[in-house]
């Protein structure tokens, strides 16, 4: 099979992991028989530079054109908040998300096995193992809801954030978590805070809808406070977690840190269409740009998750997954997963380690 992807090589060390990705695509297309081709797109920070708007026009159109995208990150100091919107890369990630309707964040949150001391976490509790996913709802509530700002007579400035769920929307992620969990271990916990909030209290309503029509997966209602504990808790507890786009953006960045290190976790973001974007979470790391210094295993194992869910190869996804364990077990080290003492390699020899384990 022939499968074109975008990719959007980005700011900082964005080009150098999106670099290593790609050829790791390749070694798998040369084992397995197929051909990837790929196709340049022009987003961030470096799109500003070139062209002058993060966000060129016809980048969505591209993008469509593929069957997935790859990002690697953007974003910079260069391009910080006080440049105007249109030339800030984060300006340029929403609107990408919203053209691909893109409103479902997949984040597994695995504790590898040969870093399980980097687990923060008590030794017992790690022992447990750690292998969840957290999936996000991306395009709605608080972060996307009506804004308003204004002066009051006596309490100074007061300001508004409105967050809005419909069930449409709900409906619509809900499945996702539900249908994500029978290809695992069947579980779904659905994160509110519906003692206090209307939105989660419809969205506890849908969840249970839902939960009738997937009797064989077990389903729980967790509140977002005892979710936060349990995650440190006891974590192992969790398959697919579902939640609410700012639950989930607070949430997700706590799992990957009970897990170790955020220069090893992949993401995906899916509409109902393709393509999905798949893209590691950590960001364009503009200390360590340029400098072979980067970890390019989240972006690896990001294209892991695209071979598995856009296109459906989970041998293939299989490899990649073990060729980057078989790296750790081996020993080799990035610098921010190195403990204090050992060798340390950069971002090209892990790359090729890898390459050379499919
Ligand atoms: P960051 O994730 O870029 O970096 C945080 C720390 O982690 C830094 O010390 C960095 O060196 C390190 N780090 C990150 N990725 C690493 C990797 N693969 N290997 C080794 N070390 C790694 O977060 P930040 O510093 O808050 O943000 C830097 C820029 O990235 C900002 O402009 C921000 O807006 C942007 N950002 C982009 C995305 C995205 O593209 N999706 C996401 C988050 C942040």
């Amino acid at each position: 099979m022939n499968y074109k992807i975008a990719l959007i090589r980005g700011d900082g060390i964005g080009p150098e992991i999106v670099h290593e990705a790609v050829g790791v695509l390749d070694k798998v297309g040369e084992k397995f028989g197929h051909t990837f081709t790929y196709v340049d797109v022009l987003l961030g920070g470096c799109a500003t530079d070139a062209v002058g708007k993060s966000y060129p026009d016809g980048t969505a159109e591209v993008c469509k054109s593929c069957d997935a995208v790859l990002l690697g990150a953007v974003g910079g100091p260069k391009w910080g908040s006080d440049k105007p919107a249109e030339q800030r890369p984060e300006t340029a990630l929403l609107a990408i998300r919203k053209d691909l309707g893109l409103y479902a964040n997949l984040r597994p949150a695995a504790l590898r096995p040969a870093l399980a001391e980097a687990c923060p976490l008590k030794k017992e509790t790690a022992e447990k193992g750690i292998d969840l996913m957290m999936v996000r709802e991306l395009t709605g509530g608080v972060y996307f809801g009506k804004r308003d700002r204004y002066d009051t007579p006596d309490r100074g400035v007061e300001c508004t954030d409105l967050m809005a769920y419909s069930e449409m929307e709900i409906e619509r992620i809900g499945r996702r978590a539900f249908e994500m969990a029978r290809l695992r271990r069947k579980k779904v916990s659905s994160v509110d805070k519906a003692n206090v909030l209307e939105t989660s209290r419809l969205w506890r309503s849908v969840m249970h809808r839902l939960a009738e029509e997937y009797p064989d997966v077990a389903y729980e209602d967790v509140l977002v406070d005892n979710c936060a504990m349990q995650l440190v808790r006891d974590p192992g507890q969790f398959d697919v977690v579902v939640t609410e786009n700012m639950f989930g953006d607070i949430l997700s960045d706590e799992a990957s840190m009970i897990t170790g290190s955020i220069g090893l976790l992949p993401s995906a973001s899916m509409g109902d269409t393709a393509p999905a974007l798949y893209e590691p979470i950590h960001g364009s790391a503009p200390d360590i740009a340029g400098q072979d210094k980067a970890n390019p295993i989240a972006t690896i194992l990001s294209v892991a998750m695209m071979l598995r869910y856009s296109f459906q190869l989970s041998a293939e996804a299989d490899a990649v997954e073990q060729a980057v364990d078989q790296a750790l077990a081996d020993g080799w080290r990035t610098a921010d997963i190195a403990k204090p003492g050992e060798d340390i390699i950069g971002t090209r020899r892990m790359g090729q380690i890898i390459r050379d384990n499919i």
